[in-house]
């Protein structure tokens, strides 16, 4: 039987990238450890206001119990944000999942549905399924998700929103902005950004944490996480998911090089990439108010075409 690097007792978890084994105790102590320094190390000790978005997944789920606690205790207002997207069953056993985790921790759930702005992302699906929308249902809503996100934050004064972006899909989307050359999205991967203009600020401290991780940190505390797929999950493999397979591969044989790549990602290409691009210019939304980099902004935009379609069918095309 495997020992606990730690403490020498039974061991249950074999985390290659650190070479050890660990108790369950242990490896939720390792966890919790490494998602406070990415926090600490990155994160401006400034934000006293702070908003978890939760969706139910193990990601997110994790994040907020390893964190929101700790930032509790040293003094900070920890709350956490469920958007209902409108997905049939799924957003209801979503929601579920997400309140029982912030009610288990005392956290405070705000809900925002987007029903509530005249249409769900079944709306989006039907439409595309249709080919009257040609973007893909998951960008859309992504776009939906960021917006409602930083509109519900900077409405009830949260200077900073925490994410569960972790290590596998943040180096795929990375490691595609270096191929494609897409500067301004390679800097997005960064752990932190600061708030400007309406935008508030942004930190994912899950960023250098494996997958595999946060499914054995839940597991190991033993709290509900959402285990139904989203019925709109692309069914084709795009070149990102390739990628992340290929990162996940080279890892196997040389646990580490994920999180080191990242590490170097972010400590030294990122400020160089960043250095040389011009400031996003920003404007206001003249239907919502919120900052955009078009007027009306994307989701404005989305929002009046489909509508516009529903009353009447067939009028236009997003
Ligand atoms: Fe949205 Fe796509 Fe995720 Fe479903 S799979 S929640 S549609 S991003
Ligand atoms: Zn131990
Ligand atoms: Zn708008």
């Amino acid at each position: 039987m495997p020992r606990c690097r730690v403490c020498g007792g039974n061991a249950e978890y074999w985390v290659p990238w650190a070479n050890s084994w660990f108790c369950r105790d242990h490896f939720i102590e390792y966890f919790e450890r490494r998602v406070w320094r990415t926090y600490e190390k990155y994160v401006p000790k400034r934000h006293r206001r702070v908003l978890f978005a939760v969706s139910g997944g193990k990601d997110s789920v994790a994040l907020l119990h390893a964190l929101a606690p700790r930032l509790r205790s040293s003094g900070v207002e920890a709350s956490a944000l469920f958007i209902d997207l409108g997905i049939g069953d799924y957003s209801r056993v979503a929601y579920r999942v997400a309140s029982e985790n912030a009610d288990s921790l005392g956290i405070p759930l705000i809900t925002v549905r987007l029903g509530d702005y005249g249409f769900t992302i079944d709306d989006v699906a039907g439409l595309a399924a249709r080919k009257i929308i040609r973007r893909p249902v998951c960008s859309i809503c992504g776009m939906v998700k960021r917006y409602l996100m930083n509109k519900v934050a900077f409405e009830e004064e949260f200077d900073l929103v925490l994410t569960g972006h972790t290590l596998n899909d943040s180096l795929a989307f990375a490691t595609q902005n270096i191929y494609s050359g897409s500067g301004r999205e390679l800097v997005k991967i960064r752990p932190y950004t600061p708030g400007r203009d309406g935008l508030v600020a942004r930190g994912k401290p899950l960023l250098f944490i494996y997958e595999a991780e946060t499914r054995w940190y839940t597991e190991a505390l033993g709290v509900p996480v959402l285990r139904v797929k989203c019925p709109y999950t692309p069914i084709r493999k795009s070149v990102v998911v390739s990628l992340k397979r290929m990162l996940e591969d080279i890892d196997k044989r040389h646990p580490g090089y994920m999180a080191m790549a990242m590490r170097n990602i972010v400590d030294k290409l990122i400020p160089a990439v960043e250095a040389s691009l011009p400031p996003e210019r920003l404007v206001k939304c003249s239907r919502c108010g919120m900052p955009s980099s078009t007027d009306p902004c994307g989701f404005c935009r989305l929002r009046e075409r489909i509508m516009r379609l529903k009353a009447s069918p067939g009028s236009d095309q997003v």
